[in-house]
């Protein structure tokens, strides 16, 4: 039987799903990821969608991404034995300046998506690798780009560039946004669920380990936290958010640190790492008793609710605001303090109802609504797998 495969590939891990192509939505079978890919401590697990485990290998070598997508075959054919892989979506995560919508992939559009790649230096070349290594061993499967950047590409002007020269904007120094297949599957969920919200002004604020803040109108982005890269905006588990540039100035002229260093201090070591010394996990910082640690859990809500505001001005108000991902659908903490510095705008939530992690927190009933939603990014790819499959 036809199914879809997910991949998701970064640096050193592999994410995948199974679906099936179902009607209206792919089914999902099972998720699994491949960890530690590069060492001699690779693992692989395999978790079926009724949670039973299927896989839980660790101890072995997944050299690179070819042996990732290897690993990932063996395992969905010992699993799935009569399942084919007709369609593999791929997420990508750059598409540039102009691309709004899920791309079939060949081998020589993989290559156009590699002028991209000084882009996201640190993503980009590990998803066309996943994607090559794909084609190789499923020749004959449908092969779908989505991108996280596509979501934003109808930002309007203003919020898609800087005042750097113009001649800049043009070599495609812009304001991308990412974090996009998170934002439609929000957007689709409203959409279905929600459809006054969905016609309206609402923030979206995935936070997970990477964070950012999505201004929506109409199921539309107008604007994003993130930029140029993975790194602007809202502080994150190991990134920096927002920095003066002059910060980067002094870093390379005073302390006179390379081009590789500063990659690994604002990438790896800043964020809630950096800032508590303690963890860049939300979990371990809200159950330290280190003040750093409270300093940072504090810092990371004081700027999400500061960007809200800033969301605010850019949609001319707020209808709702979405919580979603791994600290958004789970840290009652981190709701709390974000919407208790957003009382100005309406925003009030129920103590009881956040503690609860119901669905809607909201308080007021004439305030801007207050939901959290889990995000589903591997059931967007797999949507778009499954479209290009029909139309194949
Ligand atoms: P990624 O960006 O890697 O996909 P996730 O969306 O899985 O990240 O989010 C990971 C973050 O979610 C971590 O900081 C983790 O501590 C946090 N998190 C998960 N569960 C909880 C919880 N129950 N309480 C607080 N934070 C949580």
């Amino acid at each position: 039987m036809s199914h879809l495969l997910t991949l998701n590939a970064g640096s050193s891990t592999l994410k995948f799903g199974v679906f099936e192509p179902g009607s209206p939505d792919p089914v999902d079978r099972a998720t699994g990821i491949v960890d530690r890919i590069g060492s001699e401590d690779g693992a692989v697990k395999l978790k079926a969608a009724d949670g039973t485990v299927l896989a839980d290998r660790t101890g072995i070598t997944v050299a690179d991404h070819h042996a990732a997508v290897d690993a990932v075959l063996t395992l969905v054919q010992e699993s799935f034995p009569s399942a084919e892989i007709a369609a593999v979506g791929h997420r990508v995560v750059h598409g540039g300046p102009d691309l709004d919508q899920p791309q079939r992939l060949t081998r020589e559009f993989v290559d156009q998506l590699r002028q991209y790649e000084p882009f996201a230096p640190l993503h980009q070349p590990h998803n066309l690798a996943g994607v090559i290594a794909a084609m190789d061993r499923f020749p004959k499967a449908v092969q779908v780009a989505c991108f996280d950047t596509a979501f934003h590409r109808c930002h309007p002007w203003e919020s898609d560039t800087y005042a750097l020269p113009r001649a800049y904007y043009d070599k495609g120094v812009r304001r991308y946004g990412f974090h996009g297949l998170s934002y439609h599957y929000i957007a689709g969920h409203l959409a279905q669920e929600e459809p006054d919200l969905y016609a309206g002004r609402v923030v979206v604020a995935h936070l997970g380990n990477g964070a950012s803040l999505c201004g929506m109108k109409g199921g539309k982005s107008v604007a994003s936290t993130m930029g140029f890269s993975a790194l602007d905006g809202l502080a994150m588990g190991t990134r920096t958010g927002q920095l003066d540039p002059g910060v980067l100035l002094y870093l390379m002229q005073q302390e006179g640190l390379s081009g590789d260093r500063i990659v690994k201090l604002l990438y790896k070591e800043s964020g809630l790492l950096g800032l508590s010394g303690v963890s860049n996990d939300m979990r371990t910082l809200q159950a330290s008793e280190n003040p750093h640690a409270a300093q940072a859990v504090s810092y990371f809500a004081t700027r999400i609710a500061r960007e809200i505001g800033a969301m605010a001005a850019d949609l001319g108000g707020v209808d709702a605001l979405v919580f979603t991902a791994g600290i958004g659908e789970n840290s009652s903490h981190t709701r709390e303090a974000v919407c208790a510095r957003l009382g100005f705008l309406g925003l009030s939530i129920d103590a009881v109802q956040n503690e609860n992690r119901a669905r809607d927190l909201s308080a007021s009933p004439t305030g801007p609504r207050v939901l959290v939603i889990p995000t589903n990014e591997e059931l967007v790819i797999a949507r778009a797998a499954a479209a290009e499959l029909i139309a194949a």
